[in-house]
């Protein structure tokens, strides 16, 4: 026997439908690439989103044809997640920050007919066009006025003048709700890019699931900035999340510089913001030297690679800002697991609360997850037995785009397919995770494990230290054994020998690192995570002391 319940897809478009309806008031703010501050509200984008469909219908694109962006967080792409979605085309958001090459090849893997980009991409657009064949129009994000005369691009046009004069009414079509609606490449720290392909359903079940309280706990009370890129696995979903909840959207624009976004948080009475640690770094070491204070922030979430302890507790103790440590991919949509705390940890000493914040945290509702040893059998979640973690879920990836990289899933014993994130974790009695490290990058230390992410973690607790990554070098005894590449803050002076006795006390002996390498930048792939393969390549003929 079937429930008895309408038979309503879940769709994009009826997020924008409901955003219009019921908070249509609610402010977009946007830092334009023009430099000047933007503003107009949730119906705004609900009209001109119909006007991107009515352009899209002119373009003779098939049901499901990708419609690619090379573009900053603002309301023109806010626009285009929801009329191309909605219309039934796919999204595909490209990373700028990605090698020219890698951009070409991914807008002729997608086959895109529509690039559209910020201004400021133009000498990427400029360099690549010739190299995309299947797109058939180029649109710049702009006014009529500001498109460059003399391009290059053939037959390119201003966004404005694209979508402006269409008409205001459009029917939103209904449609199978795991119909695709956008889609990301990973950005390659693993290899080849390969694309997950998000559906509607995926989309609208992962941002009801973002909002809830112990997730980010998104309301129509808080002003959100979202600093992690609308380029790379949708902003983790806060462009649906805030459609659903009628928050403020504040959208930085390509300003990412700690004084820019401090000014910005402060300007708009922000009082959730989300980014990546290496994002937070560059605000906080703004804000130290002055004094700076937040006036109305209360709530950060930061993933995508691990959040240092010093960062968690500057935030916490420092500024008063709750840390919300989140872990996910671009195949999860990317949200896995969340650090908000348990009622019982609310008794426990400041100190206490934040070695759980350093946890990556619980699985959301809608995330399974288990770990395995090296034969495949399920480990106990007691935070000390480290395994590879799986994942299932209706908004996990089951297969690449054009399935490439074969099928991904693992089956259990029931058949069920489980995909290998290719992290590994630990997860304890209350079911919070912690990443130990990606599998590739952990270091074998005489049949022992070391946690590069433990060693980057102390380097950067000291004082002097920037930044720090720490790779696996050969040895003939141990196979390999860590060391740490570190950038000092400017002005700040710390030595070797200071900084391996720094580790002392702080982890087991045999995991404190055989030499630091101050260098003067670490290579940061295109999400701002520490390209380690980059790493590992310079530092090829390095050979440890002694040997
Ligand atoms: P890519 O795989 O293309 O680099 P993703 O953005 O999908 O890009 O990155 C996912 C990976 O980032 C995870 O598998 C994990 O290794 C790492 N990661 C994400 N969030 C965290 C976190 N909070 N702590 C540690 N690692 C993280």
């Amino acid at each position: 026997m079937l429930g008895l319940m309408q038979d309503q897809p879940l769709l994009i478009s009826s997020l924008i439908e409901f955003a219009e309806r019921h908070h249509g008031d609610g402010e977009i703010v946007s830092r334009r690439v023009e430099g000047d501050i933007h503003r107009y509200t949730w119906a705004d984008v609900a009209r001109r989103a119909r006007q991107v469909a009515n352009a899209l219908e002119g373009e003779d694109l098939l049901f499901s044809d990708r419609v690619a962006t090379l573009a900053w967080n603002g309301y023109r792409h806010l626009e285009l997640y929801y009329g191309v979605s909605g219309s039934g085309r796919v999204l595909h958001t490209i990373n700028p920050r990605l090698h020219p090459d890698q951009i070409a090849w991914i807008a002729n893997h997608a086959e895109d007919q529509i690039l559209c980009f910020d201004l400021n991409f133009l000498p990427l657009v400029q360099a690549v066009h010739a190299r995309c064949p299947t797109v058939k129009r180029w649109i710049a994000l702009c006014d009529a006025d500001k498109l460059p005369a003399d391009s290059g691009i053939p037959g390119l046009l201003s966004y404005e003048a694209w979508m402006g004069d269409r008409s205001t009414d459009y029917a939103w079509p209904r449609f199978d709700e795991n119909s695709a609606s956008s889609m990301c490449y990973t950005s390659g720290t693993t290899g080849n890019p390969k694309a997950a392909l998000y559906s509607h359903r995926s989309t609208l079940l992962h941002a009801y699931a973002a909002a809830l309280p112990d997730v980010m706990g998104i309301s129509a009370r808080d002003s959100v900035l979202p600093v992690v890129p609308m380029f790379h696995v949708n902003a983790w979903g806060i462009p649906y999340s805030a459609a659903l909840t009628g928050c403020k959207l504040v959208f930085p624009g390509p300003a990412l510089d700690g004084k820019s976004v401090y000014e910005l948080i402060e300007a708009e009475g922000v009082t959730f913001a989300a980014g990546v640690p290496t994002v937070w770094q560059m605000l906080l070491t703004h804000m130290k030297p002055g004094g700076l204070r937040f006036s109305t922030l209360k709530r950060t979430v930061i993933g995508g690679s691990a959040c240092p302890p010093a960062m968690i507790h500057a935030f916490q103790q420092d500024y008063g800002v709750d840390v919300l440590h989140a872990w996910g991919m671009t195949e999860m949509s990317p949200l896995g697991t969340l650090c908000t705390l348990k009622n019982k940890h609310l008794t426990m000493p400041a100190d206490a609360q934040d070695a759980i914040r350093q946890k990556q945290g619980r699985a959301i509702f809608g995330v399974d997850m288990k770990i395995i040893d090296g034969n495949g059998a399920e480990l106990p979640w007691d935070g000390k037995a480290s395994g590879d973690l799986l994942v299932k879920g209706p908004w996990i990836v089951k297969e690449y785009f054009k399935g490439e990289g074969g099928d991904p899933l693992v089956p259990d014993a029931q058949g069920h397919g489980w995909f290998p994130t290719g992290d590994v974790a630990t997860i304890d009695a209350d079911g919070f995770l912690q990443i130990t490290d990606r599998s590739k990058d952990v270091i074998k230390s005489g049949g022992e494990w070391i946690s590069s992410i433990d060693i980057e973690n102390i380097a950067v607790a000291h004082p002097a230290v920037l930044m720090a990554a720490c790779i696996g070098v050969a040895h003939p005894k141990w196979d390999e054994r860590p060391v740490v590449a570190v950038v000092k803050r400017p002005g700040a002076e710390v030595t070797r020998e200071e900084l391996l006795k720094f580790y002392e006390g702080k982890t087991a002996k045999w995991q404190i690192p055989d030499d630091v390498l101050f260098v003067e930048a670490i290579p940061l792939g295109a999400t701002g995570k520490i390209l380690k393969t980059r790493l590992r390549e310079q530092f090829k003929d390095y050979r440890l002391p002694g040997l």
